[in-house]
């Protein structure tokens, strides 16, 4: 003999944990495009420093154009190394792909 009490409570559950998976792989969906993005921003870019934390990193272009010196302090602007950031945001694409499989 059946339960309605008991089913409807599994449907209901059930209905729920749906909403959540779905809503997950949403959020999940999301943050791979803007991963995916910020990736190739890094990857189509030079970066470059002068070594002052208050001073913003400049592009290839930015730093040309100020004859790679700092505008706001003067030191010289250095090539900046993206790889691992690059590295760390191909592993969590990765693993983000996975996980929408
Ligand atoms: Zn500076």
């Amino acid at each position: 003999m059946r339960d309605p009490k008991r089913g409807w409570f599994v449907y209901r559950w059930k209905a729920q944990r749906d909403q959540t998976d779905g809503f997950i792989q949403t959020q999940r969906r999301k943050v791979l495009n803007r991963l995916k993005q910020r990736l190739d921003y890094e990857e189509s870019h030079e970066f470059y420093r002068c070594g002052t934390p208050t001073c913003a990193t400049r592009t290839f272009e930015d730093a040309m154009e100020n004859f790679f010196k700092c505008p706001v302090c003067g030191k010289s602007l250095n090539r900046l190394d993206n790889e691992e950031l690059k590295g760390a945001l191909r592993w969590k694409i990765n693993q983000l792909q996975e996980e929408l499989k």
